[in-house]
């Protein structure tokens, strides 16, 4: 890995990236925290340097998080993401324009135009989460019931027998 334009050796860098990956759902503020604290773990670090080191170790992760995104995005649990009906809608009549959901939604599930906020990656949306509806001062946000998704998953662990 290149730090400050120099070939540098790290100690347990798939380890560190891997622990930064269990915490995917999380801020970039909290991934970087425990990529800090991996990394330190494992390497000597004076603290004139540690942000060179950081910003190095940030790129090589995000590299891998890239990757595991779209791994997860194309299935859930072993079943095609797109047989699974996850998603937000976003009441027209009700939405304000307030932008909250486009702002909070890191997978870019929505986008906002002509004063409203509409979903274009609905299968972007992470299975089982619905945080953005909590952000929507309308309540235009709606979700599929918890009851209704483990009915699918239940379906589709069946049709592609996949073991709970
Ligand atoms: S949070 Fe609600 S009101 Fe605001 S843009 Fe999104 S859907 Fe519209």
């Amino acid at each position: 890995m290149k730090v400050g334009g120099q070939e540098v050796g790290i100690s347990g860098l798939p380890d560190v990236i891997e622990k930064g990956l269990q915490h995917i759902d999380d801020s970039d503020d909290k991934q970087k925290e425990v990529l800090l604290a991996e990394f330190k773990a494992r390497n000597y670090v004076p603290d004139s340097v540690q942000g060179e080191y950081m910003r190095a170790v940030w790129a090589e992760y995000k590299k891998f998080r890239q990757h595991r995104r779209e791994e997860r995005e194309e299935s859930y649990m072993g079943i095609p993401r797109e047989e699974i009906p996850w998603f937000p809608k976003v009441d027209p009549s009700k939405c304000s324009g307030c932008t909250s959901c486009v702002e909070f939604c890191a997978q870019g599930v929505f986008f906002f135009a002509e004063g409203k906020s509409h979903v274009v990656r609905p299968l972007n949306c992470i299975v089982s989460r619905s945080s953005c509806r909590s952000f929507c001062p309308e309540q235009a946000i709606s979700f599929p019931s918890a009851a209704e998704l483990r009915e699918s998953l239940k379906k589709f662990r069946e049709k592609y027998s996949v073991r709970e």
